[in-house]
């Protein structure tokens, strides 16, 4: 393996660190950007002692210019609550981002990873999703400023190989969770974890029947590496777990994992959220050399459990 220049940003997110230690630990140089809007120090405070590792202060919407080998593009808040906190930024870093981004990598030579996601789907009409179904998204939905700003990131990529000759890998990500997550990230997994942990009740967001299908964050860091090293071209990938759950079933699990007496409440379901969620994940296995997740739920869920009770008990 030759060591290479690799660009993160996001890098100081919950995906981000673990993309740049793996990549660290492979050898490489790593180039951290992050405005540390959901990321923290904290999260790539081992990290900073490791000479082939540099952070900067940069925010995505901003140009730059730079030379590296590799881009992974990871910039970009990830869970409804933060997202929709302020959605004109949200599309702004995911359009304007990307494509600041992507003319880094067409003037640097750089093959370039986007971090798209299962919401290019929308409340899915085909079940489970391959990536030849167009979706189905509300354009002026709450939900909107994220999965429309990453589909216009993903036709940007597109247009940018097509026209200029970057290469570009296309991640569609379901949903990934383990340490590091912030602990008020508000996603399900950390949610349901720290509520265990702290006595609080769980938060089930309408029937609870919804489903989504989660994937433990080490074994989609290996589908990023390898599609990254892939020479399939521009396709977007699936990378996920396909083994579904409903919401019900996540929390009675994570209950009895932490031993919790917190009980089980049901908040309004938010608008606009997908029903059901499941990769079809046959592209990537072709594609990946094999590549399929290998943690199961428990062990998953049983690490991220270590981790936030050490974030909650201090
Ligand atoms: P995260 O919120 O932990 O990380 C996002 C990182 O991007 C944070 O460090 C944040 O500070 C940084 N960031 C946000 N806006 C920025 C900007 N304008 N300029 C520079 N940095 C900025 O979330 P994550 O789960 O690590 O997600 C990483 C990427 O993966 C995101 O693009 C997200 O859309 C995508 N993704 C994640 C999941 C998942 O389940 N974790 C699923 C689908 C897609
Ligand atoms: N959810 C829930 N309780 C929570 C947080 C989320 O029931 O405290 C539900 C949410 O309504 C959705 C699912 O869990 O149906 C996954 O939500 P998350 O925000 O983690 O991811 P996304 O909806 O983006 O897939």
């Amino acid at each position: 393996m030759s060591r290479k220049r690799i660009l993160v940003t996001g890098g100081a997110g919950f995906l981000g660190s673990h993309l740049s230690e793996r990549l660290l630990a492979d050898g490489h140089e790593v180039v951290c950007l992050d405005n540390f809007f959901t990321g923290t120090h904290s999260n790539v405070a081992g990290l900073r002692d490791n000479a082939r590792f540099e952070l900067f202060r940069h925010d995505v919407q901003e140009a730059l210019t730079m030379e590296v080998d590799q881009i992974f593009h990871l910039a970009c808040p990830a869970s409804p609550i933060h997202y929709q906190r302020n959605p004109v930024r949200t599309i702004r870093t995911a359009v304007e981002g990307t494509l600041n981004l992507l003319d880094v990598a067409r003037e640097s030579g750089a093959r370039m990873m986007i971090a798209s996601t299962s919401e290019v789907y929308g409340d899915p009409a085909e079940h489970p999703q391959t990536e030849a179904y167009w979706g189905n998204v509300n354009p002026i939905g709450p939900r909107a400023c994220y999965d429309e700003g990453k589909r216009c990131a993903e036709a940007l990529a597109t247009a940018y190989a097509s026209q200029y000759g970057v290469e570009v890998r296309i991640a569609r990500i379901f949903n990934t969770y383990g340490p590091r997550m912030h602990e008020n990230d508000g996603r399900v997994v950390s949610n349901f974890v720290v509520q265990a942990l702290s006595g609080k009740p769980l938060t089930i967001f309408g029937d609870g029947k919804q489903t989504r299908s989660f994937c433990y964050v080490s074994d989609l860091i290996e589908g990023f590496v390898r599609l990254m090293a892939s020479e399939h071209g521009c396709a977007p990938v699936n990378l996920g777990n396909p083994r579904e759950s409903t919401m019900i079933e996540l929390a009675t699990l994570i209950k009895q994992m932490t031993g919790s007496k917190s009980e089980i409440v049901h908040e309004p379901l938010p608008k606009d959220d997908p029903v059901r969620r499941n990769p079809n994940i046959s592209r990537a296995q072709k594609l990946l050399g094999g590549w399929t997740p290998v943690v199961p739920l428990e062990k998953g869920i049983a690490a991220t459990i270590e981790y936030f009770r050490g974030v909650v008990e201090g």
